[in-house]
């Protein structure tokens, strides 16, 4: 029997499939890439190496973007579309159970872990809505639920899973110590959808009609700024964000360089003024600029520190 798991890498998701490998179980994971939890990625692989799973890396495009745009239960305390993002997951999971003929999924879900989307009654509709009633078994709360396919047809032993609710990490770490866990990854990072800065810039991005993947993924690189044509401007930080911003120039963007940062300008119009505000940054105030159709040298002056704080995001 095939064992899908929802998996993030992450401490519950990681003793849930433990549990289920308990029961000599074979579990294969899946783990849902989106714009904003790409960092966790490296941990979830690593996570699944040292539990010797396979991984299933299922990358989101539009339709997760269109559910972050405008989620139909709401967004919780920041940018965060809990329910509509894991009725997305269950979709997913769902979907992957068909492919390689599994009857139901596992996640590392905790009755009331989450304010929004982790008390039993939202947890039960967003199986309906994802069409995916008792195929979700979460093993470390199974005890606390209605049974699943999973227990209705004996593959999975009720009685060995768990009854954990609530915030409190203490009985996951004693959970880990008794199944023997040598890794436990600390809670941080997480969403970033649950950041309040980040979503800060989200929020500011969407009202600015910047909704592309590409474009979502550049939130979390850099300084950013909104320039007087409504154009934004990311300035790297960091060797690795001048690669990244590097990366991502294209015909429609303007790439600037100076000797030790880059700039991205989302458009070709404030190329004078995004100048500007990258030789602010950079040791040489000597500034390059290309966007396909046109380049050239700009030598900066200091930026007034007022006016570049009225621009900074
Ligand atoms: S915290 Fe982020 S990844 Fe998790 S359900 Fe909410 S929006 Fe989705």
């Amino acid at each position: 029997m095939k064992i899908v798991s929802l998996f993030s890498g992450g401490l519950d998701s990681i003793l849930a499939v433990k549990l289920i490998q308990s029961e000599n179980l074979n579990v294969f994971g899946i783990f849902i890439l989106t714009s904003f939890n790409s960092k966790e990625l490296t941990s979830a692989k690593k996570a699944a190496n040292y539990l010797k799973i396979p991984l299933k890396i299922i990358q989101t495009g539009d339709d997760y973007i269109d559910i972050i745009i405008s989620p139909s239960h709401g967004y919780g305390k920041n940018m965060n579309p809990c329910i509509d993002c894991k009725i997305f997951m269950y979709k997913n999971a769902r979907q992957y159970c068909k492919t390689i003929g599994g009857k139901f999924f596992i996640t590392g879900e905790v009755l009331g872990e989450r304010p929004m989307s982790q008390n039993k009654d939202v947890l039960l509709r967003m199986e309906k809505a994802a069409g995916c009633q008792r195929m979700v078994l979460r093993p470390l709360s199974a005890k606390l639920l209605p049974p699943t396919i999973a227990e209705d047809e004996n593959i999975v032993d009720r009685t060995r899973l768990c009854n954990l609710s609530g915030r409190s990490r203490k009985p996951h770490i004693e959970l880990a110590n008794l199944l023997g866990l040598e890794i436990i990854p600390t809670p941080a990072g997480g969403c970033l959808l649950t950041d309040p800065g980040f979503s800060r810039r989200l929020k500011e991005s969407i009202e600015h009609k910047e909704t592309s993947s590409i474009l979502m993924k550049l939130l979390s690189v850099g300084r950013h700024f909104r320039l007087p044509s409504s154009e934004k401007l990311i300035v790297s930080r960091t060797d690795e964000e001048m690669k990244e911003l590097i990366n991502y120039a294209s015909k429609k963007y303007t790439l600037l360089k100076s000797i030790n940062i880059v700039g991205l300008l989302i458009g070709n119009k404030d190329i004078e003024l995004a100048a500007e505000i990258v030789g602010r940054y950079s040791r040489d105030k000597k500034v390059y600029y290309n966007n396909g159709s046109k380049e050239g040298w700009i030598e900066t002056i200091d930026i007034n520190k007022l006016l570049l704080s009225k621009y900074r995001l």
